[in-house]
């Protein structure tokens, strides 16, 4: 597996604390679900359309399972900025969320299969649909909140996640075939984070 570390020169963290700030000021401003991820989605398509900001410690994967890297939590936990990195072959258990998010692909390709619950609580498969780096996709209970990501590249993919709460502390559920929810809370696979509130430079 190839080390993925094309940023050489130092990681523009700038360009993560006005992502930061700007989400800062949606969710500040906008109440509605809807306003948020659409607002959301265009900060988060600019962010990931440019790959030299995010400092390879948060884009290192594990040989096993892929990892979460916390980059940022809102003070109020409104929101959280999170790096999922995916060695080849790496998937999510079904699972959902239970709050907004945004997922936009930086490095490589992810597979996205959607699912739903009916009536009686087993899985109905639904859309099947690949995203590539600089595409956003969303999920809430609102708009269709489990799904399964699987990384579709054969090398380390990594993509950018925003939620609408700090989602490594939030309870909610993986999902067995037969649709039995299991409760989980996935923490974080970091200790400490980027460092982008020095802006002395
Ligand atoms: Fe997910």
């Amino acid at each position: 597996m190839t080390l993925h570390a094309p940023v050489t020169a130092a990681p523009n963290l700038r360009r993560l604390h006005a992502f930061v700030a700007a989400f800062g000021d949606v969710v500040d401003s906008e109440a509605e679900e809807t306003a948020i991820l659409s607002t959301g989605r265009t900060l988060l398509q600019d962010l990931i359309a440019v790959d030299d900001w995010l400092p390879s410690d948060y884009a290192q994967p594990d040989p096993v399972h892929y990892r979460q890297y916390l980059l940022h939590c809102d003070s109020r936990e409104r929101f959280s900025v999170v790096s999922f990195v995916w060695g080849p072959g790496q998937a999510t258990p079904v699972h959902d969320h239970t709050v907004w998010g945004l997922v936009g692909v930086l490095r490589g390709a992810e597979r996205v299969e959607s699912f739903r619950r009916d009536a009686d609580g087993h899985l109905v498969a639904g859309e099947v649909e690949i995203l590539r780096a600089g595409q956003v996709d969303a999920v809430s209970p609102t708009i269709g909140d489990i799904h399964r990501v699987t990384n579709a590249d054969a090398d380390v993919s990594v993509s950018l996640h925003v939620y609408g709460g700090n989602i490594g502390a939030v309870r909610r559920a993986t999902y067995a075939t037969d649709g039995t929810p299991k409760t989980f809370i996935s923490g974080y696979a970091n200790a400490t984070l980027p460092n982008f509130w020095d802006r002395s430079k």
